[in-house]
């Protein structure tokens, strides 16, 4: 546990609160994964917490649903009072949480087992048997899935994506109420279920688990996925968010990834990736280092990794693209040996002009990049 979580932790316990680190920093500590974030959960109200660190920074995070955000060495932590909440008549919010002194109260309102555990000076508390489930590979809900999933049916996505992150099986009362309620995801905000997705298909087993959930997940998300057989082919690319859409969605890419909130940045790439992949390879230097010029290292890569789920043979172009990234050859403005003020010239279009021009010479092998060389072609 990091220095200024413990001192959170004594900080509370020295003014005679309880407190544990509880949620998924006590389930990935246990993978010997290492924490997104560390959460922290107490008998303090959200006043007795803000009293507690009045001489560090704290952020009325979420004061009605009992969290205050503690930031100790420029490190947020999450400070949140033990709480069991109502129901989320919405799927979306608990309509009312209620605070309680009791930790295990707290623990049930968690969605799975492997979530529900707490530790502290005491050790691990763990009442739902969410060990014996880290250690057997299976995610179950904490009491009845189907209450569990009609409170708040993100937990649905959720289960998902932890058993593609965690590589983890999914038990078979939850996996029956996740077929049958697959669709009630969809009433959950956009954005909620853009993070579990965006998580799932990046996890290890993303592969598998959008094959066996295929059906489930286009329910709960909205467009349709491709084929097993094509789904199974994201394994074969890298864990980046991108060019995995561009597997997932060939059809109306960017209009999927609107619907699902992606960013702009997000699906720009995406798009750049897409486009780049229904071109021939490039079949030389000079082809390659012009699709660099256009698109950028990242879009080019991207786009050998799609060819190659298609089983198109990438090896030549990929070595060439190294080549070229390796030994640092140019193939934009800001790697020419020369910028607009080297050429003396009236600030204006003109000058843009004739980078462009010197830096068609270098990537067609006409000039060196070298300075003299270049002014000389110039003039
Ligand atoms: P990650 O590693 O992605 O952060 P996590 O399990 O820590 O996964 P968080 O969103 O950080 O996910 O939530 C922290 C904890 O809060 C969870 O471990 C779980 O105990 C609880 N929790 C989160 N979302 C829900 C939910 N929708 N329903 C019930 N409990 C939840
Ligand atoms: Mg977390």
């Amino acid at each position: 546990m990091p220095e200024y979580v413990k001192r959170i932790i004594r900080t509370l316990e020295d003014r005679g609160y309880e407190a544990y680190i509880v949620g998924g920093c006590v389930r990935d500590g246990m993978l010997g994964r290492q924490p997104e974030d560390w959460d922290v959960c107490t008998s303090a109200t959200p006043e007795e917490i803000k009293e507690s660190f009045s001489d560090v920074k704290t952020v009325d995070t979420g004061i009605r649903h009992g969290t205050v955000t503690v930031v100790i060495d420029h490190e947020p932590v999450e400070v949140t009072t033990f709480r069991t909440d109502g129901k989320y008549s919405d799927g979306r919010h608990p309509d009312k949480v209620q605070f309680t002194k009791d930790l295990t109260g707290d623990l049930a309102r968690r969605d799975f087992t492997m979530n529900a555990m707490a530790y502290g000076p005491e050790g691990v508390i763990d009442p739902f048997g969410g060990l014996a489930d880290l250690t057997n590979g299976v995610i179950r809900c904490v009491g009845d899935p189907v209450k569990r999933f009609q409170e708040d049916a993100l937990r649905i996505l959720r289960a998902v994506r932890f058993a593609s992150v965690l590589g983890f099986e999914i038990e078979k009362s939850t996996e029956a109420a996740i077929s049958r309620f697959a669709g009630i995801v969809r009433y959950v905000s956009t954005e909620r279920i853009n993070t579990e997705f965006s998580k799932l298909i990046l996890g290890k087993n993303a592969g598998k688990i959008l094959t066996r959930y295929r059906e489930e997940i286009m329910e709960a998300t909205g467009p349709e996925l491709p084929l097993p057989t094509m789904l199974g082919k994201i394994d074969l690319l890298p864990a980046e968010l991108p060019v995995r859409l561009v597997l997932l969605y060939p059809a109306n890419l960017k209009d999927c990834l609107k619907g699902l909130k992606y960013d702009n940045a997000t699906i720009k790439k995406a798009a750049a990736i897409d486009a780049l992949a229904g071109e021939p390879l490039p079949f030389d230097e000079v082809s390659m280092k012009k699709l660099l010029r256009k698109d950028g290292p990242e879009a080019v890569r991207g786009s050998l990794e799609i060819c190659r789920t298609f089983d198109v043979d990438t090896s030549d172009a990929k070595a060439m693209l190294a080549d070229i990234l390796d030994s640092g050859q140019c193939y934009s403005l800001d790697q020419l040996a020369v910028t607009g003020a080297d050429l003396n010239m009236a600030p204006g279009p003109e000058v843009g002009q004739v980078l462009n021009g010197l830096l068609d010479a270098v990537i067609e092998g006409r000039v060196e990049n070298d300075k003299e060389k270049l002014l000389k072609e110039v003039r």
